[in-house]
């Protein structure tokens, strides 16, 4: 900092403003922190909250703040992934999110939804690693694993002491993963394990990585490849310009031997996969609220500080009406997914309508942070200002778990009884 003058803090937006001699001693907008008043609930839906989840969620933001914001920016410009952070995760004690027993919370897909979202918030990288180790990884033991299989591998997953990933995708196949090429052959006590994988979060540490491969069968089922399995091999994609932090990984499995039981106990075909990506899908569209607010509250704490012709750029009528729209989306995305979450919990929920979420909340989501980043002028695309990191990120957001179009064709094949993924004749 070159400041003339010492920041005068400004704890209602969260920013510092400067004098800089760079500037003739004008006032400049020092990079905002998030943390400030919560400026989004504007309907006031916390008030339907319990005092357990509001403070759960109070409490997960300011770790966010105060053990992630101050740190992350230098691993993901170095696409590294912050390992000091997992044991400070595991004291936070969500891992699992709705899992009951062996460890886990068992919160209620409300409550997991709101940490989804203060995790997201603070970082997708971070969100994502919890989401792909809850959502995905322990989340196939526990609703596929049998009862010793969820004894054996939940409780220290729940403690973080080892950590999950989920391998579905190949290199050929990402929406057409049904017809996935990875083969499991049944030899004596074990399954031999052979293809490849792409894209796997946390593969290259995992200890544990959910491998979806197709037995002698033809059926798809799930196998817990343990860490230093041999012919196991993980290497970290290279080149993200999304999630840098996340360490998402090309595999090769050549004869891995997976000892019989290791095979998830109830998983007998692809349709089986898509009971885990339902619980993940509704995780990721809690995220993409998270980004969404990091991304409005940047917004209005820096156009609050930036003064341009004289006056702050909140004064402008086009900037209110940004972040105004700004508002009303994420106010739609919440009420939207709040109730998705009470329909999950009373068990009435479908996968079109998890879907419908996850497209909705990520397009505006994307929307409202390209958007943050124009009202921050340059310094939209400074790391230090937030807004940057999240921009970039939401991109994996809107791609993983299905694309936005992927979404779009569960719901429509919903809603019009016709299924439009695969191209078909139509008659005349
Ligand atoms: C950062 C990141 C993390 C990920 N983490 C994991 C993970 O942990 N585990 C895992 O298993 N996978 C993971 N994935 C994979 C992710 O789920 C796939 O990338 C996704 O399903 C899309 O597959 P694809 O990239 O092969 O794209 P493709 O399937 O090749 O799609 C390319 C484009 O074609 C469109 N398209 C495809 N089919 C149709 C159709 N029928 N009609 C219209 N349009 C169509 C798609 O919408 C998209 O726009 C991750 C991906 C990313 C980017």
């Amino acid at each position: 900092m070159t400041a003339t003058q010492p920041p005068a803090a400004n704890s209602e937006s969260g920013t510092t403003t400067t004098v800089d001699p760079a500037t003739n001693g004008k006032p400049v907008v020092e990079p905002p922190v998030l943390g400030g008043p919560a400026h989004t609930d504007y309907y006031l839906l916390d008030d339907l909250l319990t005092d357990e989840q509001r403070a759960l969620r109070r409490r997960v933001r300011s770790f966010m703040d105060r053990e992630v914001l101050p740190i992350i920016d230098p691993y993901w410009e170095r696409a590294e992934f912050p390992h000091e952070l997992v044991p400070k995760l595991a004291e936070l004690g969500i891992a699992g999110f709705q899992i009951p027993g062996y460890g886990s919370p068992g919160m209620s897909n409300v409550t997991a939804g709101l940490v989804i979202l203060e995790l997201a918030r603070g970082d997708l990288s971070i969100s994502t690693f919890a989401g792909v180790h809850s959502a995905l990884a322990m989340m196939s033991i526990a609703l596929l694993g049998s009862e010793e299989q969820k004894q054996r591998f939940l409780p220290p997953m729940a403690r973080l002491e080892k950590v999950g990933a989920f391998g579905l995708t190949e290199p050929a196949h990402g929406t057409d993963v049904v017809v996935l090429e990875t083969t499991a052959r049944r030899d004596g006590d074990s399954y031999v394990l052979n293809g490849h994988k792409r894209w796997i979060g946390n593969a290259t540490f995992a200890d544990y990585s959910i491998i979806w491969a197709r037995g002698d069968d033809g059926h798809v089922g799930g196998y817990v490849v343990e860490k230093g399995t041999p012919g196991f091999e993980s290497k970290a994609i290279a080149g993200k310009t999304a999630l840098r932090c996340v360490q998402n990984a090309q595999i090769s499995l050549t004869d891995v031997r997976v000892p019989a039981e290791n095979r998830l106990a109830g998983s007998h075909t692809f349709r089986d996969t898509e009971k885990v990506l339902m619980a993940s899908r509704f995780c990721v569209a809690w995220e993409a609220i998270g980004a969404a607010i990091a991304g409005y509250e940047t917004a209005l704490a820096y156009t609050q500080q930036r003064h341009q012709f004289g006056m702050p750029l909140t004064s402008f009528q086009l900037v209110q009406y940004r972040l105004s729209q700004m508002l009303a989306d994420i106010t739609a995305m919440l009420f939207m997914t709040r109730r998705l979450s009470q329909l999950l919990d009373e068990g009435k929920a479908t996968m079109p309508e998890v879907a419908l979420a996850k497209m909705h909340n990520t397009q505006r989501a994307r929307a409202i942070l390209a958007d943050a980043r124009d009202l921050l002028g340059g310094n939209g695309i400074v790391l230090d200002y937030h807004v940057a990191r999240h921009l970039c990120d939401i991109e994996a957001i809107d791609t993983y778990e299905g694309t936005d179009t992927v979404q779009a064709l569960i719901v429509g094949r919903d809603i019009t009884g016709k299924n439009a993924f695969v191209p078909v004749p139509q008659p005349r």
